[in-house]
């Protein structure tokens, strides 16, 4: 049996009905975008997270670019992220016309390591984007008691780890900004694109709410900020989204369920992320071992496909190479070492054994 690394159709076919009622409600509303469908998602999502301004938005990538927008002037053009999250950030700090630094991670979680952190902080940084990679909350606290005194905000990227809590409360409500992504395979998805930005800050949600629609801040068809684009999340995207929150909870649930399986089987050679605690939502199982590759053969041999989060750090793109400063050492050492599983709420027990099985042996014929 192959056991695939995604399906996005087991969950679309078993929602059908559902999605197609939806569908034609919309249709029949004849209203497309920012209608009473968006407005709504806005709501249930700002309600689902405690937080009171929500704006919904094209992608999470638009969403990171006009977060960064918000917050940036002339004097502090300068973002700092880690390398090891795909690239999302720099490229909207790139688009937004800023610099960046990379910052090195914790070892254990591969998240921003907040010792690393300091000394790439001064005045020129307008913000610190703080991923919350595979689905676990990152320490926004420790992120956050360096950047307040210096006047730099913190953004929190949720795209991997919306429906995530720890004892400081929901991931994306506990940065001066969240940005989400509802991209296909997001715990989250729509059927399509979207994203969002989370804020407590009535001032920053009034200054996004005129940059994803042209600069339009007091009325339509007056520009009054010059950086203004067009980024709308769609009625039909937005409807879609709302239903698929009544069941997040539930397929977070399963995918927890699915990692810690994994790491109770795997084999010594193996670790498995993230960490079972409460402060992750699955997004990703991710192996890390010497030798991801022979890994990789392995699990092929089994049946079982996989993948890589990511194969090339944002500080060796050839267009961001020159952004590199310090060195980056755990950021380096994951050069091979890093092979992501299967890993979504619709894999059946049976697929969920098969890869804990061969998990358990890697290794033992070698
Ligand atoms: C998917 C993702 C994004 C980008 O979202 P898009 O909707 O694809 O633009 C940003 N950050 C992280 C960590 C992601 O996983």
């Amino acid at each position: 049996m192959i056991v695939p690394f995604n399906d996005l159709k087991r969950a679309a076919v078993a929602q059908a009905a559902k999605l197609e009622e939806i569908t034609a409600e919309v249709i029949g509303s004849g209203w497309f975008v920012h209608g009473p469908h968006h407005a709504q998602f806005e709501r249930d999502l700002a309600a689902y997270l405690g937080v009171p301004h929500i704006l919904g938005v094209a992608s999470g990538t638009d969403a990171l670019e006009l977060a960064l927008r918000a917050v940036a002037t002339p004097d502090r053009d300068v973002v700092v992220t880690v390398a090891n999250a795909g690239g999302y950030t720099s490229c909207a700090a790139v688009a937004a016309g800023l610099r960046l630094r990379y910052c090195d991670l914790e070892p254990e979680t591969l998240l921003i390591s907040p010792a690393a952190l300091e000394p790439l902080l001064d005045e020129r940084v307008a913000a610190v984007v703080v991923t919350h990679l595979y689905g676990r909350i990152a320490d926004v606290a420790a992120v956050k008691a360096l950047c307040q005194p210096l006047g730099i905000a913190v953004i929190e990227d949720c795209a991997q780890c919306l429906g995530a809590r720890n004892a400081d409360g929901p991931a994306g409500s506990q940065g001066d900004l969240a940005t989400f992504s509802f991209y296909p395979t997001k715990n989250l998805g729509a059927l399509g694109d979207g994203g969002a930005i989370a804020t407590s800050d009535p001032h920053l949600a009034a200054k996004i709410r005129s940059l994803r629609q042209y600069g339009w801040r007091t009325e339509k068809y007056r520009v009054e900020d010059p950086a203004g684009r067009n980024s709308r999340l769609d009625e039909l995207q937005a409807a879609y989204l709302s239903f698929r929150l009544t069941l997040l909870d539930d397929g977070n649930r399963r995918r927890r369920d699915i990692i810690s399986h994994y790491a109770a089987a795997a084999s010594p050679l193996i670790r498995v992320l993230p960490v079972a605690d409460e402060a992750h939502v699955g997004h990703l199982a991710v192996a890390v071992a010497d030798d991801a590759e022979a890994l990789r053969a392995h699990l092929e041999a089994a049946g079982i496909k996989t993948d890589v989060h990511y194969p090339v750090p944002d500080h060796e793109q050839a267009p961001w190479e020159h952004f590199r400063s310090g060195p980056l050492p755990v950021t380096e050492s994951l050069r091979g070492r890093i092979l992501s599983l299967p890993c979504f709420p619709e894999l059946t027990d049976a697929e969920v054994q098969q890869v804990g099985a061969a998990l358990s042996t890697y290794g033992a014929t070698r």
